[in-house]
């Protein structure tokens, strides 16, 4: 079994913050509206950039708040963070 050593651990956080700086950076330069931080929960609420339905996607949801400069992500107060326009979720929830 290989021992850790602080140098090596180091190095792999280092590589792991590196790597998730690139992971962000693609995901914007590519136009998707995706953050790490918020994966799990996207995934337990069956979360999908496209809707199926487009009359229920995040545009159309109550807990949705369009980017102000006009850009393809807005915020989800569910996710936390930035979900598509014509996204959707199992939280979805039309506005009153
Ligand atoms: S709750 Fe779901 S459907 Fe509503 S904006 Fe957030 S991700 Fe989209």
């Amino acid at each position: 079994m290989t021992r850790l050593t602080r140098r090596h651990f180091v190095f792999r956080a280092a590589l792991l913050g590196i790597a998730g700086v690139a992971f962000t950076r693609a995901a914007q330069a590519a136009g998707s509206c995706v953050t790490p931080e918020s994966e799990s929960l996207r995934a337990s609420l069956n979360y999908v950039g496209t809707a199926a339905d487009p009359s229920v996607a995040c545009a159309r949801c109550a807990f949705f708040t369009a980017d102000a400069a006009g850009g393809p992500c807005g915020t989800c107060q569910i996710l936390g963070g930035p979900v598509d326009a014509t996204g959707h979720c199992d939280s979805f929830s039309p506005p009153s």
